[in-house]
């Protein structure tokens, strides 16, 4: 075994405010995916951890729901400031354990991570009991906590995921259990150190890690489980909505995309070129938002594909603790796997590599990791595979459109409906496009500009529901009419 670190290092679950050992007492190993090196190993919990989790969460319930909204506003806050005290471990364990450039990994993750907790304290400060007057009495709807909860996570965004989901779940006044990836477990350790370090009620946050299988999926079927987030892939979301609905619980599913990037003729394409570029690869192309399929209209196909392959060529794609570092690694070999066979496929399906889809030479400590450079396919149909299905990797297909019409029917093609991103001069125009588009989200002329207060989520089988803002506060709370009639 390789070592990545001068010891290994043990991640507990967290369960009741305590460290524990799984009770099987069997481990998974964790891999840096840049260099391949074991850098910890987590339990692989099984049913029996996660029926503890669950009771510590029950326990923690009461008293946790009984606190004043204010109370628990003040706790997110507090393990914001925590969180940020720590910010520069955030950043490196996220980029030691994603393979994600250290750059991306501060400006993203350890950001993202801090601001979600400091939101949804104030979201939660400002949240007001609605009235609602009739002739002759009154109703007051109250939002009350739903119980105990499953928060699941995936990889690619491992503590901004996670902490988008626990702020709030937390402050509407449920008790959690985490699981995250069995990938990417280090940020979520250290979410509950922070949490234990500022104090938080012992069993208001337990945190199991394990597979899906073994310990994700007595999670979900828990019956003292009262609602399951769930954000990951499609197929996985589809037995987990199966395996929660069985038992009548709540469930948001934010799952996978095929996102489009639209380009009309009259873009100013030297001004967006490098959001574009953004858009096509940040994090390696492992963000559900990113756009995978870029549709251009005919008139500036052949300049655009040129200067976009040459700001492919400039990305530079290497040790991911360099600050100078654009891509770093794939996750895990089984993805590198996956994404070098649609590579494959592209060319079966008859497309050209325009750049990419091989393994950068990047210096022998990085030998043992998932490495392969930024691809570019041109002269798919948009219907072939490579253009519709998901590959979650470093891989864009270009596509030539002749109209709106066309644009808004090849955007539409897939099973997906995530989100897109149109780049035009003509904003109305765009937005008469965006509003033609089966997706939750359509940014114009930027991309991932979030305000956390608007709905975040998809359509078709991009997934089921909707977070950010209200809508969080709605999924994570039971709203209850109290009808009083005038005396
Ligand atoms: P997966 O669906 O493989 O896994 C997500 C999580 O679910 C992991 O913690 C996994 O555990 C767990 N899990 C797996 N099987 C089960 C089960 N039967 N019951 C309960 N939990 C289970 O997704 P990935 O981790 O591979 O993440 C990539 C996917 O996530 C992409 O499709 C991407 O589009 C999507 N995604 C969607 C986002 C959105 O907001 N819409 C945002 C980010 C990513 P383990 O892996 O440890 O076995």
């Amino acid at each position: 075994m390789k070592v990545g670190c001068d010891q290994l290092i043990d991640i507990l679950n967290h369960i009741g405010g305590k460290e524990v050992q799984g009770i099987d007492e069997n481990w998974i190993l964790n891999y840096a995916p840049s260099t391949g090196k074991v850098i910890s190993r987590i339990p692989k919990s099984s049913y029996q951890d996660v029926e503890n989790a669950v009771k510590a969460a029950k326990n923690a319930s009461e008293g946790w729901a009984k606190l004043s909204k204010d109370e628990r506003a003040d706790w997110l806050d507090k393990i914001a400031d925590c969180l940020e005290s720590r910010f520069d471990e955030i950043a490196s364990l996220e980029s030691l354990d994603t393979g994600k450039p250290i750059r991306i990994s501060r400006a993203v993750d350890a950001t993202r991570s801090v601001t979600n907790f400091r939101f949804y304290a104030q979201q939660i400060r400002e949240l007001k009991i609605e009235h609602f007057r009739m002739e002759n009495a009154t109703n007051h709807v109250i939002k009350r906590p739903v119980g105990v909860g499953a928060l699941i996570t995936p990889w690619n965004l491992p503590l901004y995921l996670l902490s988008w989901k626990v702020a709030p779940a937390i402050g509407m006044g449920n008790t959690v259990i985490c699981k995250p990836s069995e990938l990417t477990p280090m940020t979520a350790n250290l979410l509950m150190q922070v949490i234990k370090d500022a104090g938080l009620p012992d069993g208001v946050v337990n945190l199991i890690h394990g597979t899906g299988i073994e310990a994700g999926s007595p999670l979900v079927s828990h019956p003292d489980v009262r609602f399951v987030s769930f954000t990951g892939g499609t197929e996985t979301g589809s037995v987990v909505g199966r395996d929660a609905a069985a038992s009548f619980k709540k469930i948001s599913l934010e799952l996978g995309g095929k996102n489009a990037t639209i380009v009309l003729d009259d873009c100013d394409i030297d001004r967006h070129i490098d959001s574009i570029v953004r858009a096509s690869f940040l994090n390696q192309g492992q963000v559900c938002l990113c756009g995978s399929r870029i549709l251009i209209q005919e008139a500036i196909y052949e300049i655009f594909k040129t200067k976009f392959v040459d700001s492919v060529n400039r990305l530079k794609i290497g040790d991911p603790s360099d600050e100078n570092t654009d891509l770093g690694s794939l996750i895990s070999p089984q993805h590198l796997e996956k994404v070098t066979s649609y590579v494959n496929l592209a060319i079966e399906e008859g497309g050209t590599i325009l750049t990419g889809g091989i393994s950068p030479e990047i210096g022998a400590e990085f030998e043992g990791g998932n490495w392969i450079t930024p691809t570019v396919v041109d002269g798919l149909s948009p219907d072939s595979r490579c253009s519709t299905e998901e590959i979650f990797g470093p891989l864009v297909t270009l596509h030539p459109f002749k109209n709106d019409e066309d644009a808004i029917r090849i955007s539409n093609g897939t099973r997906y409906g995530l989100a897109g991103s149109i780049w035009t001069n003509d904003s109305s125009r765009g937005e008469n496009i965006a509003k033609q588009m089966d997706t939750g989200m359509v940014w114009i002329n930027t991309w991932l500009h979030r305000d956390l207060r608007v709905p975040f989520g998809g359509v078709k089988d991009s997934g089921l529901g909707r977070e950010g803002g209200k809508w969080s506060l709605g999924f994570y709370s039971e709203a209850t009419n109290i009808c009083i009639m005038d005396e």
